[in-house]
């Protein structure tokens, strides 16, 4: 069961907890953003991109930025959330305010059918939109309760797709090593349902290519490159060490009631 015992307060507490950590890089970057207001944030988890908001907003945290140590790191948490997917943030609702009409559709719609986004602002809705989708499903689908092995229906639906729990962590392993550049790995639901694996560049979502997303890796070297420099393959394995597999369990899509009902036992 999913654990959702653990709501804490991001922000007060674990800046209190970097500044204490870090010394003065620690100041200079509070500094940095001390005059700035804070970011508009929302406490919706499992964030609904079906509706359309007044204004897109970053999404709260349900655990504080140095929750996830040893295996990602407070600052790279606070800078990753705090100030890269506020920009996705803000260039999406700057989207939002030069054409008016994309409040007529929901974000994931327009995700999922770029070529019905009105030209202006289509690479905007792509790259912004498109972070900030990533983002959300990418901080809900991992946490301080992380690690292990699924179970139930997603653990069927790995076997079967994959043989085992540990080769499909080795493929997804290989495939987001094998992202060149700046990109994202998935574990996806087929229109049919079953599980595939797959690689987006830059902030692509697997959307657009049909596919529903249930897990996804953020390989942009912001996203590990304080921690790990080049070692990409490290942070991958640190990873799976924070990867909450019932929030991942519970973004799959047509599940029978015969395999909720056998899970609830
Ligand atoms: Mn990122």
């Amino acid at each position: 069961m999913r654990k959702t015992s653990r709501t804490l307060t991001p922000r007060g507490r674990s800046r209190r907890t970097f500044l204490a950590a870090s010394g003065s890089a620690g100041l200079a970057l509070a500094a940095g953003c001390g005059g700035a207001p804070r970011p508009e944030v929302s406490t919706v988890s499992h964030a609904d991109h079906s509706v359309v908001p007044d204004a897109y907003t970053l999404p709260e945290l349900r655990y504080a930025f140095d929750a996830l140590e040893p295996h990602i790191d407070a600052l790279t948490m606070e800078i990753h959330w705090g100030r890269h997917h506020q920009a996705y943030v803000n260039g999406l609702n700057a989207a939002l305010d030069e054409e008016p009409s994309l409040r007529e559709r929901p974000l994931e719609l327009m995700l999922a059918d770029l070529d019905a986004v009105p030209e202006s602002v289509r690479t905007a809705v792509r790259n912004h939109g498109g972070g900030h989708y990533n983002h959300t499903l990418f901080w809900d689908t991992i946490g301080p309760d992380g690690g292990g092995t699924p179970d139930g229906p997603l653990a069927s639906a790995i076997d079967d797709a994959f043989g085992s729990f540990d080769d499909f962590r080795e493929r997804f392993r290989d495939t987001a090593l094998g992202v060149f550049g700046s990109g994202w790995a998935w574990l996806c639901q087929n229109e049919d349902g079953t599980l595939v694996l797959h690689d987006t560049p830059n902030q692509d979502t697997p959307l657009a290519d049909r596919l529903h997303p249930l897990l996804g890796i953020d390989v942009w070297e912001h996203a590990y490159y304080l921690a790990f420099r080049n070692e990409r393959g490290r942070y991958i394995d640190h990873f799976f060490e924070v990867v909450e597999w019932d929030a991942v369990r519970a973004r799959m899509r047509g599940l029978t009631d015969e395999a909720e009902t056998a899970r609830a036992r």
